[in-house]
């Protein structure tokens, strides 16, 4: 049988992970510049995830939510202390797309409307609802173009305002920084007037966390860079460090029902153990601070590249903009210097998603390379 050929592959074939490094059949090693696309938080591998995850599934890897599993509670107490959300309730689910789909369904009950707005440049996943709130008509089918979604440039909070007067707007959807897209972060003003204006319309304001969550911004969450208090957060991504796990989290004055939302695999017992292996090494070794330290360190030796012309992004969300594309850059420093890095819709931005826990050796080998390929 072959594979439903979706994805343009590198031939490259890695066979083992370990920290900030992957290792190919051959074994060359590569260094991980991109986490696998910002999943990879606190590092391949890591042992305490390693042995958490093992030992769990010697007693019991699945049981449907049916029964009780006190590994969720145990998750979602260590989730609100570390991420200072304790007073939002805990949804687990499996990606970052069924997050924001349950997100977006779940505003929809509560405000009992059916619009969305949505940015420009926004990716929220490739699911039904979320796929319709990305700007991207090319993964929309028809099957999925049927939403009310209004898009509106980021940072004009009087668009915002303009669009919700219109009324019937159950969710606004917002990443703090966006991935996919480039890069460009909300401001904290305009996070901050977003809460506002979705508390005084009746709209649920919901944080795709997907990406820039799970302290990659340098906070437990990106919107934490601002003042807002969204009605709903969605989690995936780094949350399980390569596990497919995804969640959301719900403000008090959304109610929950029985059968409101639901999934089989959501919130399983490895699941639990893999978030909370990532949790208790995000706490452990300080990778907050470990991100804004290593985003200093980053920007300062980015500027020692004249051709960068921009750093973008926040933490170890991180895009360097050229004035020129980056694509054969790009292959360069995957096939000659053996380094990991993102693209991005922008296509002059190279994108730099590393593992929380990256050393500065670590980004100094990418400026050796960038020098070397640049002069
Ligand atoms: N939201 C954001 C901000 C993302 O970057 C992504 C994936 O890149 C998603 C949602 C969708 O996540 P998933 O691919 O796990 O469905």
């Amino acid at each position: 049988m072959e594979l439903f050929d979706v994805y343009p592959l590198y031939d490259i074939t890695p066979i083992e992970a370990l920290g900030s490094w992957l290792t190919d059949n051959n074994g060359q090693k590569y260094l991980d510049l991109y986490g696998g696309h910002a999943v990879i938080s606190i590092g391949h591998s890591h042992p305490r995830y390693v042995e958490r995850i093992g030992r769990q599934l010697q007693k019991i890897g699945f049981y449907s939510n049916s029964v009780q599993n006190p590994l969720q509670q145990r998750l979602a107490d260590r989730l609100g202390s570390l991420s200072g959300c304790g007073d939002y309730r805990l949804f687990l689910c499996n990606s970052g797309a069924e997050a924001n789909e349950n997100a977006l369904k779940l505003a929809s009950f509560h405000t009992g409307h059916s619009r969305v707005i949505a940015f420009h440049n926004s990716f929220h996943g490739r699911t039904s609802a979320a796929v319709a709130a990305t700007d991207n008509p090319g993964i929309v089918a028809p099957l999925n173009a049927n939403h009310e979604v209004v898009f509106l440039p980021l940072n004009r909070p009087d668009l915002l305002e303009h669009e919700l007067e219109k009324g019937g707007v159950c969710a606004v959807i917002l990443e703090g920084i966006q991935g996919v897209g480039g890069l460009d972060s909300a401001s904290p003003e305009f996070y901050g007037a977003a809460s506002r204006l979705c508390d005084s319309h009746g709209a649920v304001l919901i944080a795709d966390e997907v990406q820039c969550g799970f302290g990659r911004s340098g906070k437990f969450f990106a919107y934490q860079h601002s003042g807002a208090r969204p009605g709903i957060i969605s989690m995936a991504k780094g949350m399980g460090n390569g596990f497919p796990v995804g969640g959301i989290l719900i403000r008090e004055d959304i109610r929950a029902s029985h059968g409101l939302l639901g999934t089989t695999f959501g919130g399983n017992h490895l699941a639990c153990a893999a978030v909370t292996a990532v949790l208790e090494v995000i706490e452990s070794e300080d990778l907050l601070a470990h991100a804004r330290g290593m985003e200093a360190y980053f920007r300062e030796r980015a500027g020692e590249i004249p051709a960068i012309r921009e750093v973008k992004g926040k933490g170890l969300m991180l895009g360097l903009r050229f004035d020129f594309e980056v694509a054969d850059l790009r292959k360069k420093l995957i096939f000659e210097h053996r380094i990991f890095t993102g693209s991005a819709k922008n296509k002059n931005l190279l994108r730099i998603l590393p593992a929380l826990n990256v050393q500065p050796e670590e980004l100094d080998l990418l400026f050796a390379a960038l020098k070397k390929e640049l002069a």
